[in-house]
């Protein structure tokens, strides 16, 4: 019979920032690759996998907007815009391998995805197919974390597993001390009130209030996004 695994049904967030790996290029297309062998692997277990994709790597609106004195809201539509960029590349990589992959953007851009549609995207899940969600939450002054903890909601994913460039949440900053502990587990409410930078506070409140996990890890080490998404002990779990 077959075997069974801790999540049925996983957001997996994958930022921006991870997606350009060392490349002086925005995306790293053997990053996209590492992901897509990965995923690939978990799906043939019959785990269902969806995925957010950030924009950081090509565009961030609020630094954007600070710097540059562009009003805030026209600087996140580019930056939701720069998601799509990534969730195309990341689709066709996923194609390329016979992933069967449907983007879905917050906002309609008919010609090139499916809009956002919730009961759409969870038969897509229930067919096999890996859903990518673009264009964040669709609002200025929101985050791709947040789109990913308001996403995993909205289908009733088990957890919200943050693929990062770190090993998970460290009790201090691991660049400037080498004492710094790395965190196996945390409550949503230490994220919180000793202000980890592990999400905004929209996105790790969302997550509280619907009691979604959030696994944080580094997805450069080959085999840990299938190690998260098959629910194996890897990076920083928070929950309770
Ligand atoms: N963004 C937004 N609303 C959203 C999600 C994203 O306005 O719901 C914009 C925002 O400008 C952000 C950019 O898109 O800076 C890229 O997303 P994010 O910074 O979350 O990407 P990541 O850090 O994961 O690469």
């Amino acid at each position: 019979h077959e075997p069974s695994y801790k999540w049925r049904r996983v957001l997996l967030k994958v930022s921006g920032e991870a997606l350009a790996g060392d490349q002086a290029q925005n995306i790293d297309p053997k990053v996209t690759m590492a992901i897509a062998r990965e995923v690939a692997t978990v799906t043939r277990l019959g785990i269902e996998v969806a995925i957010v994709v950030g924009g950081g790597n090509i565009f961030r609106g609020a630094s954007w907007a600070g710097s540059s004195g562009l009003e805030r809201s026209s600087a996140d539509y580019i930056g939701m815009l720069a998601t799509v960029m990534n969730a195309i590349f990341l689709q066709a990589t996923m194609e390329s391998i016979g992933i069967p992959t449907r983007v879905q953007t917050a906002f309609r851009m008919s010609e090139v995805a499916e809009p956002y549609i919730r009961r759409r995207a969870i038969r897509h899940l229930e067919k096999g197919r890996v859903v990518i969600f673009a264009a964040g939450t669709g609002n200025p002054f929101f985050t791709t974390d947040t789109a990913a903890a308001l996403r995993s909601a909205e289908i009733n994913a088990e957890v919200v597993l943050k693929a990062t460039n770190v090993d998970g949440v460290y009790d201090n900053d691991p660049r400037q001390n080498p004492n710094a502990r790395l965190l196996d587990t945390l409550t949503y409410q230490d994220v919180i009130s000793k202000e980890l930078s592990v999400m905004d506070l929209t996105a790790i409140t969302l997550c509280q209030e619907n009691n979604i996990p959030v696994v944080v890890f580094n997805l450069n080490k080959t085999g840990n996004i299938a190690k998260a998404i098959r629910g194996e002990r890897v990076g920083t779990l928070i929950g309770g």
